[in-house]
This record gives C-alpha cells, structure tokens and sequence, in this order.
C-alpha cells in the first residue's frame, strides 16, 4: 500500500492537483501508469509497476517487472515456473523527450527441473528487451548502433547529443564493431574492383552482390592470393565482373575456375577515350584546324555568337600537356641560367657592355638588368598569372562599342578604375579589338578576341569522341565534324571507334573478332595498339560485350566507401570500414 500510496503523490505532484479525491487519483494514476506502459520496449513481457522523475537530472525511472509465467532454460530449454529467487538489473532504454529513461528491471532466477541438464539455476531471458548482462536495452543499442554506422563515431555521438542520446564516440564504434553482419544470400554474380586506402600507395578489394546491389565483403588487399581464397570460400559464385587488370583474373582464375569472367564494359570505353586521347596530341594541327572552323561554323549558327563553354578561356591542360609544359619552362629557365653566367664571365673579364650586348645579341637595357641581379633567376611557377587587363576587358569592349578608340583616352580611363599598367598594354589591346573587327569579329558579343581562336583539350575531345551522338552539344558535334573532315587519319579513327562503341552499347560481342582484325590492320597505331590489348583478355571482354553484368554497382558502392572513409578522418581500420560498408542503414 505504500508504494501506491507513494504512485498517487508522485502522479498528484506531476498533475498539480490538490483538490481529487483518493479515488479519483486512483483512476488518473493508472491511466497514467496504462500510457506510460504503452512506450515499454515489450509490453508482452514486461509490466510497469511504478514511476519516478528527477528533474534535476532529467531523467526517469521505471520500475519493471517480467511477467512470463514460464520460461525456457537457456542450456536444456525444458520450459520451467519455480522460481529460485529476484534482483534487479538497471538498463538504459531511449529517451523520452528531453528525459533520460532508467529501467528498474525486476527479472526472476529460475530453477532447471531437467534432472539431465547440467545447469541447475538460470536467469530468466527477455531477448526482445535486451541481451544477457548488456546496460542498454536491445532498442537503445540498436539505435546506436544506426547512428554509428550512418555517420561514425564522432559525428555519430555529436548528433546524439543533439537529441539528448548520451553517449560517446568509442561507445558507437564498439557497437558498429559489435553488430552482427546482415544475412546474405549466397552470391552468385558478383562484381570485385579495387579501393583506394590511399590513392597510388594502398589498395583494397570490394566484392559487390550484382543482383541485390549489396557489399558482400570488403578485403584489406589488393592481391590475386586473397581474391583466389574468397572465392575457394564462395563456391556459388558463377559470374565475376571485374576491370581490366591481369591481377584479379588471374585471382578468379585460380578461385573459381569455372565461373565465368566479365569485364565491365566502362573500363573497355575509358580504355578507348585514353587511346583517342594519345591520338589527339599526335594531330595538333589538325585540332587546331578544327577549332578555327568550328569558330567559323558557330558563328553561321543563330544563337550561337557569344563564344561557347568549350571553346571559352584558356584551355585546361591534360596531365601530359601540362607535364611538356613544365618541361618547355625548364629548359627556357636553363638557358637563362645559362645567359646570366656568360654575362656575369664576360663583364668580369672586362666586355663593355655594348660589346656584350652586340656579342649576346641582347639589348643593352636587359644586359645591365641581369648584370644588377646577384644571383641567377629563379624558375618561374609554371601558372601564368591572367592578363593584368583581364578585369577592364569588359569595360574597354563597352567603350569601343560606343565608339570610343582613342587608347590614351581608354588608358586614362582605366587608370581611374584602378588599372595599374602601360598605356601600351591597352593600346596593343585595341588594336587586336580593331583587327578582329576588321576580321569579322562583332564586338556586340562583349567577349575578348583573345579568348577566340582556342580550341578544346585532347582530353575534353576524347571526352566528346565517345560520348554518345545523341548527347553531344551542338558546338561538340560541330567540332567533332570539323575534325573529321580536316584529317582522313582521325576521320578513319573516329568510324573505328565508333564501330567499337555500338558493340559496346548493343552488347554484340559476337563482331568483336571481326572488328580488333580490323583495327589492327588499320594502320593508326594507337587504335592497333588497344585492339592487341583485347586479343590478350579476349574471353572476358566477349563475355563483357555480351552479358548484361557490369561493375555500376561496385563504382557506387566504391564512391560510399571514399565517403566513409573521409568521416572517419582516414583512421577508421579495415574491419570498421568494412561493418559500415556492409550494413545498409
Ligand atoms: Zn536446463
């Protein structure tokens, strides 16, 4: 009776109510008691008995008891009631609200009646509440667990403080570490790439379910011997998609000899773009050629005056291009080097500097300049800064429009916009305005004649070369035309690898023979060069251009992987990657 006596008030002092009678009270405290037993973790086992708030901790407890009447020992499972003794065990469960929630759980010990089972006392288990000697109930953990996963340790306890979870980071991770891998079906068309642990130094394996999309396993290595005892260990598997590399067909090869290998049909066509891309820096003049025709086209179609993407700024380099540019600026600063020595030797010597100067074939000016110098000059950064006219282009483009030529006049201008440069810089200015106008260009356009004559990268061409004709834009297709038609070499290359990208799209690996003869014979040695690259992988590239498997999948899951990886700041180890990669949340 005291405890209800103690339930009444504690449900009087909540609802401020003074005034009920005893059995009015008894009535709202047990509804109160009915909804409050409603957010149980499972109300078919477990009875709420009693209730506590303390406000100044913000948190409340709940007294619970079990309420099987029999239950199954956990060695012999004979189901039993006679009852040994109670305790009680105190668990963690979610929050309500603002509120942290404390189970007093009431749980029984039981005696084994199976005179043949070795365990004599047992304590009751309740698996929908929670596991046996765990602080938390199944719920909480579970919940955690989510939250360690989606987002990591760090991050994962940030947000649960936000929604008043209290927990720390090493808890989410024990329990990511601690989750039971997902059941999965017994592969059978997988699809295995590499991941980056760190890019050029480290890599990893991922093996990916290609009918359900799912991560089946996500190997430390990069390595055959690994792939090979995978796949001894997986022997339903019966189709492998994999990129091109010698490594992992050697490991299926050695795994899973009967299973039949794919190579995904996207590293076929990056293959392709990067020999188009070698043929591209073979042909600069033809490129060039293009690039003015297109110009020329663009500006005979309606709505294209203005310069467009492809052809606006200074074209982005490819690695190769840029690695011969810093080359050219090497050997440019060598002779520099060069020239400054032999001025320093000769001035040592004696030499007037009008000798040197008539000697060098140098002007006077830029031989006192270098004789100044006390060292030699240091290598220029190979990015050039812009323009120093680049911000008044617009402004002087304007002012030439509404008629203004005179470049002092323009000079003073921009001086007062706060350009800082010669009257020179912006008098060659308008005369390039003044030529390019006299050459056609219309300066309504209010773009730089300087931005004109470039035509795209190798790369962004070789980009434009396979991307399907349907979605290529009008200024790419007119290029891609100007192109064919300026060199009978490339116009030959661009039907070749036309003809191998619809096999690639119509899945006929049927004509792939017919075509590698083809192209071997054609006599454009890059394209010769990656047909002898197919003949060497040639059953797994047929199988590739003729089964619907690929390797989308694995790219998807691989980009989730670098995502995960990121969050964990790089320290997360292969297992924790590995739990998080597998457990879809
Ligand atoms: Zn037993």
């Amino acid at each position: 009776m005291t405890d209800r006596n103690a339930d009444l008030r504690g449900t009087a002092s909540v609802l401020s109510v003074d005034t009920l009678h005893e059995e009015e009270l008894a009535f709202v405290s047990n509804s109160v008691l009915a909804l409050l037993a409603r957010f149980l973790p499972d109300k078919t086992t477990l009875a709420l008995e009693a209730w506590h708030v303390d406000d100044a901790a913000a948190e409340i407890t709940l007294d619970v008891t079990s309420t099987q009447a029999c239950v199954p020992c956990p060695l012999c499972h004979v189901q039993t009631t006679r009852v040994h003794s109670r305790y009680t065990r105190t668990v963690a469960d979610v929050p309500w609200g603002a509120y942290a929630v404390r189970l007093h759980l009431r749980v029984r010990k039981f005696f084994c009646d199976n005179p043949r089972c070795p365990r004599q006392l047992f304590t009751e288990r309740l698996p929908a509440v929670v596991v046996p000697w765990a602080r938390r109930t199944l719920r909480r953990a579970q919940h955690l667990s989510a939250l360690g996963i989606a987002l990591g340790g760090q991050a994962g306890a940030r947000l649960a403080a936000r929604f008043q979870w209290r927990t720390s980071p090493d808890t989410l991770l024990r329990l990511v570490q601690a989750a039971s891998p997902p059941d999965l079906a017994a592969p059978q068309r997988i699809g295995v790439d590499e991941w980056a642990w760190r890019r050029g130094q480290r890599y990893g394996t991922i093996l990916v379910n290609l009918e359900d999309h799912h991560v089946i396993d996500l190997l430390p290595e990069r390595s055959a011997d690994l792939v090979a005892h995978w796949l001894t260990q997986h022997p339903t598997v019966t189709v492998v998609c994999r990129d091109r590399s010698a490594l992992y067909a050697d490991g299926i090869r050695r795994g899973a000899p009967h299973a039949v290998q794919v190579v995904d049909r996207f590293h076929l066509v990056k293959n392709l773009r990067e020999a188009i891309e070698a043929l591209r820096h073979d042909q600069r003049p033809a490129l060039q050629a293009a690039a003015a025709g297109t110009a020329q086209a663009l500006t005979q179609v309606a709505g294209l005056v203005a310069a467009p993407p492809m052809y606006r700024g200074r074209h982005r380099c490819s690695q190769v291009g840029q690695q011969r540019q810093e080359a050219a600026q090497q050997q440019r600063h060598a002779a520099w080097v060069t020239t400054y020595e032999a001025l320093h030797a000769l001035r040592a010597q004696g030499t007037s500097v009008t000798t040197i100067a008539a000697q060098r074939g140098i002007s006077r000016p830029t031989v006192y300049a270098s004789l100044r110098r006390t060292r030699p000059p240091s290598p220029r950064s190979p990015q050039r800064s812009g323009h120093v006219l680049r911000p008044y282009m617009t402004y002087l483009i304007q002012r030439w429009r509404e008629g203004c030529t005179d470049s002092m006049q323009l000079w003073r201008e921009t001086r007062a916009l706060g350009y800082a440069h010669s009257a020179r810089t912006v008098s060659r200015f308008i005369t390039r305005l003044r030529q390019a106008s006299a050459a056609g260009w219309a300066p309504e356009t209010q773009t730089s004649p300087y931005t004109r004559p470039q035509g795209p990268s190798a790369r962004a061409v070789s980009f434009t070369w396979v991307c399907p004709e349907a979605k290529r834009a009008q200024d790419a297709q007119l290029y891609v035309d100007q192109l064919i038609h300026a060199d009978p070499v490339l116009a030959q290359a661009y039907t070749l690898s036309q003809a191998f990208l619809a096999l690639v799209r119509e899945r006929r690996g049927a004509d792939l023979t017919a075509w590698i003869t083809e192209a071997v014979t054609s006599g454009i040695a890059v394209l010769a060069r990656f047909a002898q690259g197919l003949r060497e992988d040639l059953a797994a590239i047929t199988a590739g251009l003729t089964l619907p498997w690929s390797n989308g999948a694995v790219e998807g899951h691989i980009n989730r992987l670098k995502l995960l990886k990121r969050q964990s700041y790089g320290r997360a180890g292969v297992g924790l990657l590995r739990q998080r990669v597998m457990q879809a949340v």
